[in-house]
């Protein structure tokens, strides 16, 4: 069962969904409710070993409509 992890670029929260095969809709922020959420490349492993220097260059531009 893959486990995405998200950004809320709203207010920069993290958070973790669990997303089955047939469900791929982007979850809201947990914190804020926000939909303007990017996923991010997740392992369990990777959580709090990159805070401070994400490369955001290739965000998409949450504001463009749906996807
Ligand atoms: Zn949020």
């Amino acid at each position: 069962m893959p486990i995405y992890e998200y950004q809320c670029q709203k207010c920069k929260h993290v958070f973790e969904s669990i997303v089955l095969g047939s469900d791929r809709q982007t979850p809201e922020c947990d914190k804020c409710g926000s939909r303007e959420v990017v996923r991010r490349i997740s392992a369990a492993n990777t959580i709090g070993a990159s805070s401070g220097s994400i490369n955001t260059s290739c965000t998409p531009n949450p504001s463009s409509g749906f996807s």
